[in-house]
């Protein structure tokens, strides 16, 4: 079910506009509006999951959809050989500011381990 007041809910539905990359028929895919590197995608699911701790093993068919997707999204957008990293933060301690799951495609530029 669509979540009225969730913000990536509603880019789903096109009441606020983004750049989509990938619109399929349970993932979207649209690049972040403040990139961390040249190349920062945002991959959902087009029903509203508020998180990963939110899935349950129904969910897995999805899950899995949604890395396919971030991966053949990282040979388009040219990052495949080279590396790039997939992060889903959950939760307040794992520093997600949008209650809707998505995963992060990050790349283009050497990325530095361990997170803050
Ligand atoms: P989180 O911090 O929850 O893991 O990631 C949320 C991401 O959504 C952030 O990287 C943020 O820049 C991105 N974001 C927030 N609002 C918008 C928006 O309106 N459009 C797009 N394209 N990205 C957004
Ligand atoms: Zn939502």
């Amino acid at each position: 079910m669509s979540q009225p007041e969730c913000l990536f809910c509603k880019i789903v539905a096109g009441g606020i506009p983004s750049e989509v990359v990938h619109d399929g028929e349970r993932v979207l895919a649209f690049r972040d509006i403040n990139p961390q590197a040249p190349v920062h995608l945002l991959v959902i699911p087009k029903e509203h999951v508020a998180s990963l701790a939110d899935t349950g093993d129904s969910n897995e068919g999805l899950l899995g959809e949604l890395l396919a997707a971030a991966r053949d999204l990282a040979v388009a957008e040219g990052i495949a050989e080279a590396g790039f990293r997939t992060v889903i933060n959950t939760g307040r301690d794992g520093g997600q500011t949008v209650g809707h799951l998505h995963v992060h495609l990050l790349g283009g530029r050497a990325l530095k381990w361990p997170p803050g």
